[in-house]
């Protein structure tokens, strides 16, 4: 007998691998942080042996989901400045907030905002950590929040220019690119020997570096092995800044800049012209595809189905939740579908394996980890969590995977384990307690909203609960 840390075991495995073999009455073992066994209970059961072995009859096993971009301090300013266009909306709420947001805020609003994605069953999250106008080190909230939640984090170290904002006193530290590097670099230390928690670039959007500023980040890129994800195409906004004053669209200048590679993340990309595609595809970057966010802010519909077609790699997010008021990945899910299906009145697009494959190995793919994530296999690490059918929301359940996509709620998502720890077991976050969370971010949530006079103004807003 072998003997291994957890059995999951008379379960159906949705693996996600090469052949996407779903396998049923299947059974997986894992050691340490991998799984070191996938196939038939009947297969495999005789030959090993675990202290826990838990019992998935009736159940289905699914790779663990990736958000590719997040801003989880905005959990923070959840439900303020709604019903405006993306830039108005910044700045009745991120903008007029961002001189105030403290370490402790960051810290409240990170372990929420992890925990949603936990309890959704998204075990990976890269945050685009953008907001440093406060204090130094201020990304070491969102650090503490990845460890004490147990989620496996990418950290975007943002940048982004402050002395636009309306923020009354203005922003106590306006950020150079020179301490954007600085902090890059004492990142880069500091998380050298992480396993769970990594570091990518996130500058904010293409006016928030220089041209130089763009090239150095793709020699860290490069150097370092490291993602580059920005904002781009969100709005039409960056090109008419960008034609302006390169005289080139957006992508025609970050081309030239040398930091489109395929490692980088092009988060929301609505207004995608034909030679957009064609550098898109050119240079293999992926994309973040943020639905609920898209709505919220009616910025409108990113081409995915075209994406899609044309062999772009494409993930999900689920943005900040100041824009899309929740980091719920589960909402991403059936967005991300119904989107596009009735964008363009046809329900065959974007069926729920796409959108299955976009939360997972695609993810994984944009973040140069589909070697290690994004698929329930052997050698790969042990991202996964048990979906039960037993919730008035999926049953009965005759297809798991529509069920997951059209017809889930955070019960559904019953147990989620992150590189072999189980991090909630039978819909009890296990590493954090949800209302110790829940409470530290009410209240300084509250503070916050009465410190900067948030706007509150309209019919149905409440205030404070
Ligand atoms: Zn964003």
């Amino acid at each position: 007998m072998i003997k291994v840390d957890l059995i999951i075991k008379n379960i159906m495995v949705v693996t996600v691998n090469d052949k996407r073999e779903l396998i049923n009455n299947g059974f997986v073992a894992i050691k340490g942080q991998k799984f070191v066994a996938v196939g038939k209970t009947d297969d495999l059961e005789s030959k090993y042996q675990a202290e826990k072995v838990i019992d998935g009859e009736g159940k289905a096993l699914f790779p663990g989901f990736i958000s590719l971009h997040s801003h989880l301090f905005q959990n923070a300013l959840k439900g303020l400045g709604r019903d405006k266009s993306l830039f108005e909306w910044l700045d009745a709420s991120v903008r007029k907030a961002y001189g105030f947001i403290d370490y402790n805020l960051i810290l409240a609003a990170a372990t929420a905002g992890c925990l949603e994605n936990l309890n959704t069953g998204a075990t990976t999250v890269l945050d685009y950590q953008y907001c440093h106008a406060h204090e130094l080190g201020l990304d070491g909230s969102v650090i503490e929040a990845f460890k004490r939640t147990g989620i496996r984090g990418i950290l975007g170290r943002g940048h982004t220019k402050v002395v636009n904002y309306p923020g009354l006193p203005p922003c106590p530290i306006d950020e150079t690119e020179d301490m954007f590097f600085e902090d890059v670099d004492r990142l880069l230390v500091e998380l050298k020997d992480e396993e769970r928690i990594s570091l990518a670039l996130a500058p904010g959007i293409i006016w928030d570096l220089s041209e130089e500023g763009f090239k150095k980040c793709a020699e860290y890129s490069k150097k370092h092995n490291m993602n580059v994800t920005m904002h781009t195409l969100e709005s039409g906004d960056d090109n008419a800044f960008s034609l302006e004053k390169y005289g080139k669209t957006t992508m025609e200048f970050l081309e030239t800049t040398g930091v489109l590679t395929n490692r980088f993340i092009a988060v929301h990309c609505v207004q995608m012209s034909e030679s957009d595609f064609n550098i898109f595809k050119k240079h293999e970057l992926s994309v973040a595809h943020c639905p609920m966010s898209n709505m919220i802010l009616g910025s409108g519909f990113a081409p995915v189905p075209k994406m899609i077609n044309d062999g772009l790699n494409v993930g999900l997010g689920a943005d900040g939740s100041a824009s899309s008021d929740t980091q719920n990945y589960l909402e991403q899910l059936k967005a991300a579908s119904l989107v596009h299906k009735g964008n363009l009145k046809d329900p065959t697009v974007m069926p729920a394996e796409l959108v299955i494959e976009m939360a997972t190995i695609n993810g994984a793919k944009a973040l140069g980890m589909d070697d290690k994530i994004g698929s329930i296999e052997v050698g790969k690490l042990a991202d996964c969590f048990i979906f039960t059918p037993h919730t008035l929301s999926s049953c009965p359940v005759a297809d798991p995977i529509a069920a997951i996509v059209y017809s889930s709620e955070p019960d559904n998502i019953e147990t989620v384990i992150v590189g072999g720890e189980i991090v909630k077991e039978n819909n009890v976050l296990t590493k954090w307690s949800k209302d110790d969370a829940i409470n530290d971010l009410v209240e300084r949530a509250k503070d916050l909203r009465e410190t900067v006079s948030l706007e509150e103004t309209k019919w149905g807003q409440v205030s404070s609960l």
